[in-house]
């Protein structure tokens, strides 16, 4: 801290991001990576554009990019907004639709950036505790004046609400805008971008980083009514006019046009979960029932944060937090077959100590 830090910046809480590790041959199930990899056409794209192009800006509307995304949702591209990564969609989405002051409901057990952006800017979060069984709880998601937000699936639980619950939250709520945190919808969710037509408080997030392995490029969205849409236009060219470079842009627009990678990539994420959930059940963990990319287990007779320590010192680094209700859990992301294999022998070994 220097004398020259505002006083609103000494209090800030900044996020902590899950750990990249430099150290060679770990088996990283931590940050809910894809382990397949983007489609050959995505790399194939980027290099085409390493030419001269380098020297011009890039489209300030990334229109082609939009295009996509509208063509592959069914909506118009005024509904579509991009920015790097989904963080930086929900930075503007905090800033510019939830207001200063007002409250905003979100699960006590949840994504931890959203009290990190309330803090930013100065909105009123209001965690709304999960049922016993991790479920949310519709009717407890009544906000009259101000906005709401969630992740479906769930994070870190993986637990996933239902379309037609998504929809009774929105339509209960008329006078508050409802985000969607779509970020691992496609690991066995359906997508609320199917509302948005009848909804002009719906917003739906999404990012490029887990189903089209594409953490490294930053790529999200958001599609909603083009009004909210203008909202975020109006922010992030205040910020930066350019909302993606070039290799982004190009990059995006062909991981939407190869939908065979995408589809085959999720089925094998979709059924290594299964297979993984079938694993460590049989070692005696419970799995709470897992849409996303990434399941959340404990073990009844072994401490969440000794065995998160004993698979480090076997290589494998999976995620814990030290938060109420969930510090007996640990957060594992689905890994290829040598990477579950892995883990899955390092647990045993430890569970036999
Ligand atoms: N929302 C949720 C619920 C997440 O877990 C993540 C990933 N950490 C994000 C949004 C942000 O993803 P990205 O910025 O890579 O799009």
């Amino acid at each position: 801290m220097s004398r020259f830090w505002s006083p609103f910046v000494k209090d800030l809480v900044p996020y902590v991001p899950g750990e990249q590790p430099r150290v060679e041959n770990l088996v990283k199930l931590n940050t809910n990576e894809n382990p397949y990899g983007p489609s050959p056409r995505v790399i194939e794209a980027i290099r085409a554009e390493l030419n001269d192009s380098l020297r011009l800006y890039p489209a300030p509307n990334a229109d082609t990019l939009k295009a996509a995304i509208a063509d592959h949702y069914g909506v118009e591209p005024s509904q579509v907004f991009v920015g790097n990564g989904s963080d930086e969609v929900l930075a503007h989405v905090f800033h510019g639709l939830f207001q200063h002051g007002r409250p905003l409901l979100f699960p006590d057990i949840t994504y931890s950036f959203y009290p990190v952006y309330c803090g930013l800017y100065g909105i009123q979060g209001q965690p709304v505790p999960l049922a016993e069984d991790f479920t949310l709880r519709v009717e407890d998601y009544r906000q009259p004046n101000g906005g709401i937000i969630f992740p479906n699936p769930n994070a870190p639980t993986g637990v996933l609400l239902g379309l037609e619950q998504v929809e009774a939250i929105v339509a209960a709520n008329p006078e508050s805008v409802v985000v969607v945190d779509e970020a691992y919808i496609d690991f066995g969710g359906e997508t609320a971008i199917s509302l948005v037509g009848r909804y002009d408080n719906l917003l739906v997030t999404q990012t490029l980083s887990k189903s089209r392995s594409l953490a490294g490029l930053r790529v999200g969205l958001a599609v909603g009514h083009a009004d909210l849409i203008e909202a975020l236009e109006r922010i992030k060219n205040s910020f930066n006019s350019y909302p993606l470079d070039r290799l982004a842009i190009v990059g995006a627009v062909a991981a939407f046009e190869d939908h065979d990678w995408f589809e085959q990539t999720r089925q094998a994420v979709i059924a290594s979960r299964q297979r993984l959930t079938a694993e460590l059940a049989e070692l005696g963990f419970d799995v709470l029932p897992s849409a996303a990319n990434f399941i959340f287990a404990r073990h009844p007779q072994h401490d969440a944060a000794t065995l998160a320590q004993g698979l480090r010192e076997h290589k494998v680094i999976v995620r814990h937090f030290r938060a109420a209700r969930i510090e007996q859990f640990l957060r594992i992301t689905i890994g290829n077959e040598a990477q579950n294999k892995a883990l899955l022998a390092a647990l045993r070994e430890l569970l036999a100590d």
